[in-house]
């Protein structure tokens, strides 16, 4: 997998603003309700937001929109983001859930999440022109999984039934894959050859989570082979690491990041796992329920993979309102990976003699 150099501008969707409009109370009535004892401040963690996958995707759909122009059809979200996903409809761009919604010959982009070789199948019959937006540490996944079929071993693959990405890496070897949703689960399936097991896992879940159904599979199952490296990527990692560090120290912990992402919903989770009183996860700022505030001194702050920084901003504003100016931003990891483009699109991007490359939401703050 291929690692890009720097970029020279920042995502049209990073930069765009929430449309959601914003009631609240005075922030003297908050106090009034439960007033606070010590200073208020905000812990963010960080990193937070966009992931390299998240990036490269979004910036594949970007170019696709300026090279072919509108419209431009995407297989599912491109990302799991209500602010990501309505600022690219705005822009010309068409979500659909299957390829049949989707005209003979258009362009299609699949998502960061990746798809089954089924899926690819049917949009070359279609005669479809494509790019595979699939997060490179995704496709990853998938390759081990056809790698272990090959050699006729059992699956047990650990995510969340429903979600696309185990949609496709299971639909890479279906025969040969039994998923596992929770511990419970674990503690259920029932297998051919305990001995010819191997675990497999969705790239968002929780670290501690996934550990944990292991342990049970392990127990059960002593022989079941380990992947050759880790399958929850970098991105999910470092979040949850971060989070895990501020949380016993906040009275409140705002994740921004929405429903179907998961690692934004396990981000809330770890949060509360790990000692936050209370854990909210937002799509907007105009989200929080000033309720929350009532009574305390430190809010962490966290976003999803798939979130754009200017969201996060955005609740940073509000907060600041609120008497919470005091901003100590935590740093357990560096991040500096970039994915190059999709294949499909940077052939033609240098046909066209355009060799810009942006950044996403990630690099929002160092590029202002
Ligand atoms: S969260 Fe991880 S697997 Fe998913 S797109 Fe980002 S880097 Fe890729």
């Amino acid at each position: 997998m291929s690692v890009t150099a720097a970029a020279t501008r920042p995502s049209a969707v990073g930069l765009g603003m929430p449309q959601v409009p914003r009631t609240r109370r005075s922030r003297a009535e908050v106090e009034a309700a439960a007033p606070v004892t010590g200073p208020k401040r905000v812990m963010l963690a960080a990193p937070r937001g966009y992931c390299a996958g998240v990036d490269r995707a979004v910036v594949a759909v970007e170019k696709a929109l300026e090279h072919h122009g509108a419209p431009v059809y995407v297989r599912k979200e491109i990302v799991h983001n209500r602010h990501v996903v309505d600022t690219l409809t705005e822009r010309g761009v068409v979500f659909v859930d299957e390829l049949d919604q989707v005209p003979d010959g258009a362009l299609t982009v699949f998502s960061a999440h990746g798809v089954s070789p089924a899926v690819v199948a049917e949009a070359a019959e279609r005669n479809l022109e494509t790019i595979d937006a699939t997060c490179p540490l995704v496709t990853k996944v998938h390759r081990e999984a056809v790698r272990f079929a090959r050699q006729d071993k059992h699956i047990l693959l650990i995510g969340h039934e429903g979600h696309e990405e185990v949609e496709g890496t299971y639909g890479e070897a279906p025969e040969h894959t039994t998923v596992i949703n929770d511990v419970a689960e674990a503690r259920t399936v029932q297998v051919d050859d305990p001995d010819n097991l191997i675990w497999l896992s969705q790239t968002t879940l929780s670290v501690d989570e996934a550990l944990e159904i292991v342990a049970v599979l392990r127990e059960r199952f002593p022989n079941l082979q380990d992947p050759p490296s880790d399958d929850i990527c970098y991105a999910t990692s470092n979040r949850q690491a971060a989070i895990k560090l501020i949380s016993p120290e906040c009275d409140l912990v705002i994740i921004v990041g929405s429903a179907n992402s998961s690692n934004s919903v396990r981000l809330k989770e770890v949060a509360f796992e790990y000692g936050a009183t209370r854990a909210e996860r937002v799509d907007f700022a105009s989200q929080i329920d000033e309720a929350w505030f009532e009574g305390v001194a430190t809010v962490g702050l966290s976003s999803g993979a798939s979130v754009p920084e200017v969201l996060v901003q955005d609740v940073l504003a509000l907060l600041a309102d609120y008497g919470y100016a005091q901003v100590d931003e935590v740093v357990t990891a560096e991040e500096d990976i970039i994915f190059s483009l999709p294949k499909e699109l940077r052939a033609e991007l240098k046909k066209a003699g355009d060799e810009s490359r942006s950044l996403g939401g990630r690099r929002r703050d160092a590029e202002a």
